[in-house]
């Protein structure tokens, strides 16, 4: 029997290691995007250079893109299933929460489409708002 974390690892054409597993394990848990010192902290005594290889392995078959924040470090949160190899389809909105410092997808809030100059071509696009995320709105 696979488990649902092999089975995800599996259909993004990644081969199911041990480590893998207990990354993408830690990642489903998550509410929000994670930084590497945020896995490796959740991870211990995992070694952060095999998280961080793990991280851009996901990264590169589709299955987590990162968002920089302007925090310094890129967080990482799970793609949709549409993200592959080939490319990564994430046209959300991430928001980034002044109180709590955390950064979430917005998977339902697409990104709008921009009109760009002439000769402009865009490459990769991302849109982040910082503000008051819900569950600090709530308490205030
Ligand atoms: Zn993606
Ligand atoms: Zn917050
Ligand atoms: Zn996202």
């Amino acid at each position: 029997m696979k488990t649902e974390v092999e089975h995800k690892l599996i259909s993004k054409q990644i081969n199911p290691t041990a480590n893998r597993m207990l990354v993408l394990d830690f990642l489903l848990d998550q509410r929000s995007a994670i930084s590497l010192t945020d896995v490796e902290r959740g991870l211990v005594p995992t070694d952060r250079v095999t998280l961080y290889r793990t991280l851009k392995t996901f990264e590169e078959k589709g299955l987590v893109h990162s968002i920089d924040d302007g925090s310094g470090a890129p967080k990482y949160a799970l793609c949709a299933d549409d993200c592959d190899a080939e490319g990564h389809h994430d046209l959300h909105l991430h928001f980034y929460c002044n109180t709590c410092s955390e950064t979430y997808c917005l998977p339902k809030t697409q990104i709008p489409k921009v009109q760009l100059p002439a000769n402009f071509q865009a490459g990769e696009i991302s849109l982040l708002i910082k503000g008051l995320c819900d569950k600090c709105n709530s308490i205030a």
